[in-house]
């Protein structure tokens, strides 16, 4: 078996093709004439000699990564394929090592585990995995068998190196690593591989790592540079993100990138106890290791941080006796979930970060003066990460023990919170309901179907209701807490999870003393408020559940009729849009509903597809042919209707309620000042979700663009006001005269501060004095959700019943609300409220139902807010925030920041000559798993040049 999977890592290698290594020397031999080379890395003189292992022999029928590097291991950056071929040298000449293939990037690499250990475990390879899934999952497994497997089974250490692959020291070490442990003879190494198992990931983001080599050996050059700070280090975008530039130590909850879901198979076929997520950090800084510092989740659970320090402790003695500095608990607190070493966490392990200072693989100078090169900076990681699989052969049973507690604990009916379930009731959202399956099921999560319908007590919805009983149909997805992944289903699918109070009062000292923020990331990521769906959480049922083992396949599908007149798409389910854009790519003519209606048989939503026969001329097999293929690739149903006529009081198919749309030609801003990695998002969303193609514009000479070409441009978030400025005079033409202006967050307000004449929507920073004309507009729109007649005023000029209350009562109430300050002037006390920002919190928003571009959307919907910008317009306020008291689902929000949101515009979508502005408050379709703002950014990129602007015709 070890043999197979050699072969096919070696074979992708040679497919690869697309990682030269760089030349080993720059020194020309003495004598010969050749010209110079560059030598990439550690110059000779800076030369950082320490062995990474001293003391140790090793094997020389193993082959050593200096030989194949064809430099000194250490000494500059290894490029992934080398990294591939420093660990099949290993596996095919140690029989303690095996190499595995689990996964393929984007851009085609290879991702690889390698598990070592000794001789005799791996012959009983397959015997441990098994030993420590009946361990994961104890249910039914007697003490005794219990302590017999503990007994004879080695725990599993997870090492896995620069997720972000501009953190590059990590990768040189885990080949430092695998060598040693592959290759040493002495009785320390040996004894060590009797008592656990290292599984080494080496390399978690080849994409990224390639694309920074890239940029860091194209800009090396003869002379050494010392400065942390300059570009030979690296460009926009940088090598954090994979190849569609996201952050894959956020994606670990959700799986949207095809390294984690590989990676999530990977490590729960081995139940690791240890999982090390090696990282870097800023140039100047020194070496950071776990315990990690607080908020700390609490579905972690009491037992983490404290074996967190156990581990410390190894790690320090390591360090102590090299003299090198490090760091615990600054920073890197434990609240979000979706980390590596937090999902490790959740799954049972104990997660550990480290964070290198990096240095980009070449030496700089430290404030102290002191240089520090790439090979110490490997050094570093190579100590920690030994030390700490010492300190797992040496607690291995008390850790074991511990493990099976905590899995115990999880399948227990006494644990608090076990007698709970998450229930998501079925609706249109198919796609999303897909979503929801692979991002569990892929994760080793169990789902239910109810057989029957079912009521559930104590209920609580993701938007805010609790009711004492709630029915639900038949089909009714269900997630007990009570299981072998309890903490899983707690952190991702609960609505509001608080922080305690230790929590939140040094979070408020810190921001009120110092105006700075403990915060590392969002605070709130609940997935049933990314998803957008019916979701509950209510006490468990008595109904009949069947598990459900896999995600429905998404299949597209055309219902036939003898005689067609039109095709028609229901308008809810995210396939829609991809259908909508699919069809006109594909030549065909499609109108969109404004309201519901009713067509072969069926009923149809607002916002439903209708490609009439008559505006799509040609053979009918022909059409049927193309509509089919754009119904495939989104997975959506058509239904062919045989007659325009409606059957109810609903549209006729023929008639005004039905827009057309346009072919939308799509243009995104990008390089700097454009954040990297929110244009990654869209970028992902453009290609993979909507797959429609888009020309990218340089955001470094925009100055004077010409637009023509195109009729959407997104600006994604970024610091575009000079930009912007510049482009002026292209940008307000081009809109005028039809263009679809699609800007997010930042990008939004920049829209909004500038002198454009783009948008009449505001930042509330800058109307402070003048507030009230737009507080009164989001009052007009609350009252008109909820219309109430009052006949007798209407009639007879007098309430019917006692005096409503006067509408300079209520303004004053609402527009003064929470404002007690003294007199202090409104633009300081707003810089003062604006300390109090939001971190990514959850908050519930209300939508416009007869906007086009809330298509899909309920009336109510959670959406992600982040930052200091709240916008405000008069109208064209498609989605708004909702009221102070109603606004915050999840997440850190501070009264501060809840009266400064509340009832701020979350859409706005403005006419301005043939063309229109979109400004979204908040970064729709953040990180690939918000599909619930990700469909309104996709109506307004597809829908938007046939809704909200008018294209010129063809005669
Ligand atoms: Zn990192």
């Amino acid at each position: 078996m070890k043999t197979d999977l050699l072969l096919r890592v070696a074979s992708t290698v040679v497919l690869l093709g697309c990682a030269v290594p760089p030349p080993a020397s720059a020194a020309p031999p003495q004598g010969e004439a050749e010209a110079p080379v560059l030598r990439f890395g550690d110059p000779p003189a800076l030369a950082y000699s320490k062995p990474f292992f001293a003391g140790t022999s090793y094997d020389p029928s193993v082959p050593a990564p200096d030989a194949i590097l064809g430099q000194t291991h250490g000494t500059r950056l290894s490029h992934h394929s080398e990294v591939l071929s420093c660990f099949e040298a290993l596996a095919a000449a140690s029989e303690r090592v095996t190499l595995h293939p689990y996964a393929r990037t984007h851009e085609g690499r290879q991702l690889v585990y390698a598990v070592i250990s000794s001789q005799a475990n791996q012959t009983r390879m397959e015997q441990i995995r098994a030993n420590l899934a009946r361990l994961a999952d104890p249910r039914g497994l007697s003490d005794e068998d219990a302590q017999g497997i503990i007994a004879r089974t080695p725990p599993v250490a997870w090492m896995a190196y620069s997720i972000h692959g501009d953190e590059l020291s990590g990768t040189d070490a885990a080949i430092a690593l695998g060598y040693h442990l592959a290759a040493g003879t002495n009785a320390q190494v040996e004894e060590l591989l009797e008592k656990i198992v290292v599984v080494i990931d080496p390399c978690m983001n080849p994409d990224g790592r390639e694309r920074i080599i890239g940029m860091v050996e194209q800009s090396a050059g003869y002379t050494p540079n010392l400065d942390y700070a300059s570009m030979h280090r690296g460009r926009w975008p940088h090598g954090r993100g994979n190849h569609y530039l996201f952050d894959l130590n956020r994606d670990w909850m959700v799986g949207t990138q095809p390294e984690t879901r590989g990676r999530w198979s990977a490590v729960l076929d081995f139940n690791p106890q240890l999982f090390v997520d090696a990282h870097e950090m800023g140039s100047l800084d020194t070496f950071l290791f776990y315990p990690q510092a607080e908020p700390v989740h609490p579905a972690f659970g009491p037992r983490h941080v404290e074996w967190q320090r156990i581990f410390a402790a190894g790690a320090a003695r390591a360090f102590d006796e090299h003299g090198w500095s490090y760091y615990t608990r600054e920073w890197a607190d434990g609240w979000a979930p979706f980390y590596s070493d937090s999902w490790s966490s959740l799954a049972g392990a104990v997660g550990i970060l480290y964070e290198q200072a990096g240095t980009a693989g070449s030496p700089l100078r430290r404030a102290s003066g002191e240089i520090l090169t790439y090979r110490e900076a490997v050094h570093h990681q190579a100590a920690a990460s030994l030390a700490n699989l010492r300190t797992l052969a040496e607690q291995r049973t008390a850790l074991l023990e511990s493990y099976l507690a905590d899995k115990r604990a999880n399948v227990a009916a006494e644990t608090p919170g076990n007698d709970r379930v998450f229930v998501l009731r079925p609706g249109g959202h198919s796609g999303r309901e897909r979503e929801f399956l692979r991002m569990l099921l892929g994760q080793g999560v169990e789902v239910f179907r109810a057989t029957a319908a079912f009521s559930g007590a104590d209920a609580e919805s993701a938007v805010g209701e609790a009711e004492d009983e709630v029915a639900f149909p038949p089909g009714s997805l269900v997630v007990p807490a009570r299981q072998p992944q309890s903490r899983m289903v707690r952190a991702y699918l609960e609505f509001d999870t608080r922080m305690s109070a230790t929590a939140l009062q040094g979070e408020r000292e810190e921001l009120e003393r110092k105006q700075s923020s403990k915060i590392y990331d969002v605070t709130a990521w609940s997935i049933p408020h990314a998803l957008a769906l019916d979701a509950w959480w209510c006490d468990a049922p008595e109904v009949d559940l069947e598990r459900v083992r896999e995600v429905p396949a998404a299949e597209g599908a055309l219902v036939e009729c003898a005689a067609p007149v039109a095709w028609v798409v229901d308008g809810t389910d995210d396939g829609a849009v991809a259908f909508a854009a699919g069809a006109m790519e594909r030549g065909l003519s499609v109108t969109i509903s404004d309201a519901a209606f009713s067509a072969a048989g069926r009923s149809f939503s607002r916002s439903s597809l209708v490609l009439r026969r008559a505006e799509n001329p040609g053979e009918l097999a022909e059409l049927r042919a193309r509509v089919l293929e754009a119904a495939q690739r989104s997975a959506v149903q058509v239904i062919e209707a045989s007659t325009g006529r409606s059957p109810d009081e609903g549209p006729d198919l023929g008639g005004g309620h039905f827009g057309l749309l346009a072919r939308p030609r799509i243009a995104v801003l990008a390089n700097t000042p454009v954040s990297s990695d929110r244009y990654g998002h869209l970028w992902h969303h453009l290609d993979t979700v909507l797959g429609v193609p888009f020309t990218i514009l340089d955001a470094t000479s925009f100055r004077r663009p010409d637009l023509r070409r195109y009729n959407v441009l997104i600006l994604p978030p970024g610091g575009l006001d000079g930009v912007l400025r510049s482009a002026e005079e292209g940008l307000v033409a081009w809109v005028r005269a039809g263009g679809t202006l699609v800007a997010c967050a930042e990008s939004a307000a920049a829209l909004t501060r500038e002198r454009l004449g783009l948008a009449s929507a505001v930042r509330r920073r800058d109307v402070l004095e003048d507030l009230d004309p737009y507080l009164l507009a989001a009052r007009r729109e609350r009252e008109a959700r909820a219309v109430e007649i009052d006949e007798r005023l209407v009639w007879e000029g007098t309430p019917a019943e006692a005096a409503a209350e006067s509408d300079d009562g209520e303004e004053e109430s609402d527009a003064d609300s929470g404002d007690n300050a003294p007199s202090e002037p409104a633009e300081d006390r707003d810089a003062w409220m604006r300390t109090f920002s939001p971190f990514g919190v959850n908050l519930l928003a209300h939508t416009d139902s007869d906007a086009w571009i809330t298509a899909g959307c309920a009336e109510r919907m959670p959406v992600p807010f982040s930052g200091s910008t709240v916008l405000h317009a008069r109208s064209g306020v498609a989605v708004r925030l909702a009221t102070a008291e109603h606004l915050r689902l999840g997440g850190l929000l501070w009264p501060e920041a809840r009266e400064r949101t509340a009832e701020g515009a979350y859409v706005v979508v403005e006419s301005k000559g043939h063309g229109q502005v979109i400004l979204f408050a908040a970064m729709p379709a953040f990180r690939g798993y918000n599909h619930g703002t990700a469909r309104l950014f996709s109506n307004a990129v597809i829908y938007g040049p046939g809704l909200g602007a008018n294209p010129p015709l063809d005669w």
